[in-house]
């Protein structure tokens, strides 16, 4: 028993240090790919839900898409694409919890500006570049 149990210990320890020299120097993963994983398993039983013929093809086919993107990222040797990709979901998501605040892009420089909601048409000068361009909030 105490021998099964220590070859066992040892395996698993091999199958640790495999795993890691396999994840070495690729991204691993991230809120986003959670994100991602997530609306594959959603579109996934939402195919076995819907009874109709060609909407449940359409979401059986997109989850496998969204599954197989999620471990693509994972495995993914171009870390620094990957990041800068988890980082502008981040940001997006959080312009979208953000309800007191617009945010623009300077036409200009692209500089993010962020505007309080709620003042109508108002001139918008960027931080950056000192383009001014009027929006509504
Ligand atoms: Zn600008």
């Amino acid at each position: 028993m105490n021998a099964m149990g220590g070859w066992f210990r040892q395996f698993t320890m091999k199958m640790a240090v495999a795993l890691r020299r396999f994840m070495a120097g690729r991204y691993g993963t991230d809120r986003l790919n959670m994100v991602i994983l997530c609306a594959g398993l959603g579109a996934s039983v939402l195919s076995m839900l819907i009874p109709v013929q060609p909407l449940n093809l359409i979401f059986w086919a997109l989850s496998y898409v969204l599954m197989i993107l999620a471990i693509w990222r994972t495995l993914s040797r171009n870390t620094y694409k990957r990041y800068q990709e988890n980082r502008k979901f981040l940001q997006i998501f959080d312009r979208l919890k953000d309800r007191q605040h617009r945010y623009f892009d300077c036409p200009k420089c692209r500089q993010m500006v962020r505007v309080p909601r709620g003042k109508g048409k108002i001139s918008i000068t960027c931080p950056r570049c000192r383009e001014r361009f009027v929006k509504k909030t």
